[in-house]
Parts: C-alpha cells; sequence; structure tokens
C-alpha cells in the first residue's frame, strides 16, 4: 500500500513552489500592506468552524483558502511600521532555513541521531558565548522556544545548583520592570509569594539598590536564605539596563545566583553603544538572549547562556553519571541534557545560515541603525511643541507623550488623549502604535529593532498622531 500522505514528485514540486511564491511575494510586497488586522472570534469562527473532514479536498483548494483566510488575519510584525511590543525582523535567509530544518525533520535532542544538528549548535552557542564574554571552552548554553522557556530553563538550574532539593527559604529578587516571563516561571519552579521580591524601580526604570540591599538584610534577619537576582538588560517598557555592574557585586558578596534577562536588549552587545550600556553582562551566572527578537531570526528561537556547561548537564541529565560511556563521548552534547525538551526542532540552523550568508558585520549594522533611529526619533520628538520625551531613546525603545505646550492638560486628559491617538492609528491599520503605562502616565511607545523601518515611517505616523490629536481636540471642543 502506498502511504495515505503520499504525493508524487511532481505533485510536491508544484506544490512547495507556489508556497515559496507565496512567502517571497510577501517579502516584496510587505510594505504595500497594512501591519494591522483586526477580527473578533465571531468573524474568525463565520470563516473557519468546521468539523475535521473524513474525506480529502484537493491540496490547491486548502492552500489557496489558506492563503486567502490565515495569513492576512494576522499583523505583520516584520512591517517597518510594526512599531509595537518586540517587533519580529525576521530574515528570509532563516525563514528558508526553517523550512529546510522542518522538511527534513531533523532530531536536535540527541548527538548520535544528528550529530551535524548538535554540532551547528554548539558552534552558534559559542559564537554567542563570545559575543557576551562568557567563558567558551567552559561555558554552556541551549536554544529554546523563546525567551520565557529560556528563563524558566534558568531558574530550574539556578534552583537545582544553588538549593539542590530545599528551596523552602529560598527568596528571589526581581524589579517590578522585570518581564512577566519571570514570574510565570518563578510559579512554575513552585516559589511561594512570600519567597518573591519585586523591588520598585527608580525614576529611570532602573533596579533601586537601596531598597534591593534593605530587603536582602531583612531576609537574612528573618532566617531566609537569599539566592537570586533577576536583573534585566532592556525591559521591554523602556529598554533600561539595570546597573548590571552593581548587581554582580551584590550577587558576588552574598553568593546569589545572578541571572540576566537580556531577551529583548542582549543583541544590542553587537553595536558599541549597546556594550558599552550592556557593561558587566558577561558577570552573570545565566543570561537569557532572544535571536526572534533583535537577532533577526523567525519565531521560534530563544537562548539561555551558562557560564558552565556543568550546570545544565547536572540539572537536566536524567541518566546516572556511570552510564555516561554508553552515552558516548562527553563533548558530543545531547541537548536532551541541557533542558527540559526531549524532542527539539533544528533551532541552529536558521541562526548558522543567516550569520555565514549575511556576516557579523550585517547584524552590528542593522543593530546600530536601530539605535541611531531611535535617537534621531527622540530628537524629533524634542523639538516638536507638541510632544514630550517620558522615557528617552534607550537601545531602540522610546516613549513619549501629546501634550502641546500652551494646551495645559490635565493629567486624566493627556492619559485618554494619548489613548484615543493610539487607538485611531490602530484602528486604520497604518501602523501598530500601543500605549504602555509609565508611573501612572498613559505613553506612546516605539520599539524601532526593524532594519526596514526609516525615519519616514517614523515622521509619517507621528503625523498621523498629530492629526488624530487635533480630531480629538476638535471632538473635545477644545
Ligand atoms: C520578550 C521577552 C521575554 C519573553 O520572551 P519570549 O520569546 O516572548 O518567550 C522575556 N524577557 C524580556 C525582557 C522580553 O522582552
Amino acid at each position: 500500500m502506498k502511504s495515505p500522505f503520499h504525493l508524487s514528485k511532481k505533485e510536491m514540486q508544484s506544490y512547495g513552489y507556489k508556497i515559496v511564491d507565496i512567502i517571497v511575494d510577501h517579502y516584496a510586497d510587505e510594505e504595500s500592506k497594512k501591519p494591522v488586522s483586526k477580527a473578533s472570534r465571531q468573524e474568525m469562527d463565520s470563516i473557519f468552524l468546521s468539523e475535521a473532514p473524513d474525506h480529502a479536498s484537493p491540496a490547491d483548494e486548502v492552500l489557496d483558502f489558506v492563503t486567502e483566510n490565515v495569513l492576512p488575519n494576522s499583523n505583520i510584525s516584520s512591517h517597518p511600521k510594526s512599531f509595537s511590543f518586540v517587533p519580529g525582523p525576521s530574515n528570509f535567509i532563516s525563514a528558508m532555513a526553517d523550512s529546510l530544518a522542518t522538511g527534513f525533520n531533523i532530531f536536535s535532542g540527541g548527538w548520535i541521531v544528528s550529530p551535524a544538528a548538535a554540532e551547528l549548535e554548539i558552534v552558534t552557542l559559542n559564537w554567542l558565548l563570545k559575543m557576551f564574554n562568557f567563558p567558551v571552552t567552559k561555558g554552556g548554553g541551549i536554544f529554546t522556544s523563546g525567551g520565557s522557556m529560556a528563563n524558566l530553563t534558568a531558574l530550574v538550574t539556578a534552583r537545582r545548583i544553588k538549593c539542590g532539593s530545599d528551596f523552602s527559604d529560598a527568596v528571589i529578587y526581581l524589579s517590578d520592570q522585570a518581564h512577566s516571563s519571570n514570574i510565570k516561571a518563578i510559579r512554575v519552579i513552585g516559589f511561594k509569594e512570600e519567597q518573591v521580591k519585586i523591588i520598585p524601580t527608580d525614576l529611570e526604570f532602573k533596579f533601586s539598590i537601596n531598597k534591593l540591599k534593605n530587603e536582602i538584610a531583612r531576609d537574612k534577619l528573618e532566617g531566609k536564605k537569599p539566592f537570586c537576582i533577576i536583573a534585566s538588560a532592556g525591559t521591554t517598557n523602556t529598554g533600561t539596563v539595570d546597573p548590571l555592574d552593581t548587581l554582580a557585586d551584590i550577587c558576588e558578596k552574598e553568593n546569589l545566583w545572578f541571572h540576566i534577562d537580556g531577551a529583548y536588549g542582549g543583541a544590542a552587545i553587537l553595536s558599541k553603544k549597546g556594550s558599552k550600556i550592556l557593561q558587566g553582562i558577561e558577570r552573570a551566572d545565566s543570561l537569557t538572549v532572544d535571536p526572534h527578537k533583535w537577532f533577526f531570526q523567525p519565531y521560534e528561537i530563544g537562548c539561555l547562556l551558562v557560564k558552565d556547561a556543568s550546570w545544565l548537564s547536572n540539572t537536566f541529565s536524567e541518566k546516572p553519571e556511570y552510564l555516561r560511556d554508553i552515552e558516548g563521548n562527553e563533548s558530543e552534547i545531547n541537548f536532551y541534557d541541557y533542558g527540559i525538551q526531549l524532542t527539539r526542532r533544528f533551532r541552529a540552523l536558521k541562526f548558522y545560515m543567516s550569520i555565514k550568508t549575511y556576516g557579523l558585520n550585517a547584524f552590528k549594522k542593522a543593530i546600530t541603525y536601530n539605535i541611531d533611529l531611535t535617537e534621531e526619533t527622540e530628537d524629533i520628538l524634542r523639538k516638536s511643541k507638541n510632544w514630550e520625551i517620558v522615557s528617552p531613546a534607550t537601545l531602540a525603545i522610546i516613549n513619549f507623550r501629546f501634550n502641546p505646550i500652551g494646551k495645559n492638560l490635565k493629567e486624566e486628559e493627556l492619559d485618554k488623549l494619548n489613548q484615543e491617538i493610539s487607538s485611531r492609528v490602530v484602528a486604520s491599520k497604518e501602523a501598530l502604535l500601543v500605549t504602555t503605562v509609565l508611573q501612572n502616565q498613559v505613553v506612546i511607545r516605539m520599539c524601532l529593532i526593524n532594519p526596514k523601518t526609516t525615519i519616514k515611517h517614523v515622521k509619517d505616523t507621528l503625523s498621523q498622531c498629530e492629526a488624530f490629536a487635533k480630531e480629538v481636540f476638535l471632538e473635545w471642543k477644545m
């Protein structure tokens, strides 16, 4: 019997080429599309809701239906006017590399199954270790689905290495600007609420060091065991980098695990300005970076780096040490021993192929451009009588609000106005530009990590905001 999934070589070719054409058209025409899509559950149900069909349909028919209905109904996170959250600029080479990895369905768990996949993970992790000044021979890491899983993997490792099996008194510290995935991870590892200390940030959204020291001292007096600090290297809200060297000093003095969440900002190490801001990042015990953000990779690839690779194998390896010989050469890493997943897709391939193809200099150039573009945006905003900077260009994030000189708007009016501006921009679908809240103020946030974004894209969107503000003032009769 032929497999029920059999397609002839010709059929596969025509289907595959069609998909390549769809992707290429998307890349080529992206800018002429709108970055925002909006649909209600009801609208989506009316298109898609159906029983699983028992019988076959022509492949082209299904593909056409998907092209028409699925692909347009999601935001384009690689669009140059996609300014919100952390955009996903991605790149074509990596997208194709992902198709190869999936096409060959390469199992990236054990060395024996796919030595080249394991080797490429080792090689690309070494590139990252070197970038961040981590020890290449002793250090190690693992690719994960994203930053959330990297943070979780880090905390499981930290708990195991620092606390063993008894962590009932252990206390973990992070700032109120730390990413929510860290709180999720802390919940997953079974910490009680009183074992988590959320430290306020200062006016620049950095870890308040005095308050942190007070908390650690008090916890020690109460007989608890401070065990880990989570710092942010680029908060998602403002791009702020915590005082890494100072935090590293505290960790050394207090014998704490130092985890740095660099999921957003870590990649800035490739630029001169960024590496200055990130000084101290090399002192982390564990570091999360997220290639599917500012390293321009398609989803999903996150990464955890650690100072000592044996921390990972001692945490996640489920085989007794005496079986190591059967397992093969120790240098031939089985990545299922380094993290939570056994079956893993071949994430290293896209990272490898894109860096080999474009060269690291292209990445450096893009990241430097992004940081400069954000500063230029700050410049434009400062020179305008309409805008107020709330958090200046930091890495590639800037927060600002419409607050025209002479209008003397109350805080409440400013919040409403800026919310209204953002909602109208999003409703126009011309740009994805949403708000965040900083120090109780509703502000507009831009994250400019897309190398296709130009200052014209930014200016056009600011003009659109200004036009909407005028509209709102008219409606408010102001
Ligand atoms: C995005 C982000 C995360 C989560 O990463 P995912 O890849 O979305 O799982 C964690 N920390 C920071 C600082 C982030 O910006």
